[in-house]
């Protein structure tokens, strides 16, 4: 061996890194992968039933800087539990550092869940000249769906309700590309190729979509909302019931029909302004509707505007949550005041998740079905 190889070899080392926590379906590994790529590393990262797996080769300091930022960079939507080093065999000189496929071990990780629409890709489905305009199932590596479309783990759009979507070629490009925010996003969709919504009549008669309209299904069923119907909605987790929170009618009418005698109902408002119209939101509260689980949170009414009495009857508090998904966002978008948003179901019932069921549980109940054809792989009850 001559002497620049040995000068290599004494500089060079390789680990197998094991992380553990909730590391898949966040973008992981394409952050692994552009950490590599930034220390020049080469070697391989995958997903496996324990959470990730990598083997990194490289010079020993690039080496140790990769390790810290792997914690430090890591993706907002991770949690790492623990991090497992071993030193490892060298690799080849002259290799790349790669996403290999995904290991099929015994399960041991945990799935992160749902996350709400990130800020990006709200602007996306409101910028008249973007491709994904008004696309109901936008995500990326920073949202969208997680828990409620995998079918098995480790988590890989084959192993997702999305397998039924062959991505397009504009999709597969964002899909491949390490500098886009959909590298490796595994629902990643659109127009072309993705999941579509459409609205349906609970008597089974046509729709004049054009007399609710202009745009599509998703708009005509905002029509419907302003107009006092009671719309079952196809959300991220299973189905929801909405109505315009404040037509004492509709929420009246809803009450009866779900037999919810007195239980507060959720309140959906388009943003933080409307919710403020109502009740006084404390600086927790704000970040807590704007988290990635955008939860509902539970606050004082202010007095000043009012849901009608049927909402939340004998209490001084109301429950808000923010749009979770792009189709609520797109719902919302025309909606000054909030809807009322229960689950999918009759009291004491398990919550519908799929069309068909849907069809048959809540047709005596909602006027309106809004559907979309990608499937729920489990409930994930919001507890609304
Ligand atoms: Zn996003
Ligand atoms: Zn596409």
């Amino acid at each position: 061996m001559n002497d620049i190889a040995d000068i290599r070899k004494i500089r060079e080392s390789a680990e197998r890194i094991r992380v553990r926590g909730l590391v898949q379906g966040v973008g992981f590994r394409p952050a692994v992968w552009r950490l590599a790529h930034r220390y020049g590393l080469r070697g391989w990262v995958a997903n496996d039933g324990e959470g990730v797996d990598i083997h990194v080769c490289g010079p020993a300091a690039a080496l140790h800087q990769f390790v810290d930022a792997l914690e430090q960079d890591a993706p907002p939507l991770a949690r790492i539990d623990r991090v497992e080093r071993e030193p490892a065999a060298l690799l080849a000189q002259g290799e790349d550092f790669r996403i290999v496929e995904s290991f099929a071990t015994s399960v041991h990780t945990g799935v992160v869940p749902d996350a709400a629409t990130c800020p990006d890709c709200v602007a996306e489905i409101f910028n008249p000249l973007a491709r994904r305009y008004r696309y109901p199932f936008t995500n990326c590596t920073h949202c969208g769906p997680r828990l409620s479309i995998i079918e098995a783990i480790p988590y890989d759009r084959a192993a997702t309700t999305m397998r039924a979507f062959a991505l397009c070629a504009a999709c597969s490009a964002e899909y491949s590309n390490p500098d886009d925010r959909r590298f490796h996003a595994q629902p990643v969709a659109c127009h072309a190729c993705g999941p579509r919504a459409w609205l349906e009549r609970a008597d089974g008669a046509p729709i004049a979509l054009d007399t609710l309209t202009t745009l599509d299904a998703v708009d005509a069923a905002c029509t419907l909302l302003q107009r006092g119907h009671i719309v079952a909605i196809k959300g991220l987790g299973g189905f929801q019931l909405a109505c315009d929170a404040g037509n004492e009618t509709a929420v009246a009418r809803l009450r009866q029909r779900k037999r919810r005698e007195r239980k507060p109902f959720a309140l959906m408002a388009r943003d933080l302004g409307v919710v403020r119209r109502y009740c006084v939101v404390a600086a927790n509260e704000e970040a807590l509707l704007q988290s990635p689980a955008a939860p509902i949170v539970i606050m004082k009414a202010n007095g000043s505007e009012r849901v009608t009495a049927s909402v939340a009857p004998g209490v001084q508090t109301l429950g808000f949550m923010l749009p979770n998904t792009p189709l609520h966002h797109l719902l919302l978008r025309r909606m000054n005041c909030p809807i009322v948003l229960t689950s999918g179901n009759l009291s004491d019932e398990p919550q519908c998740i799929t069309n068909p069921d849907a069809r048959t549980r809540l047709s005596g109940i909602a006027e309106y079905f809004l559907l979309h054809d990608r499937d729920i792989a489990r409930r994930v009850d919001d507890s609304v």
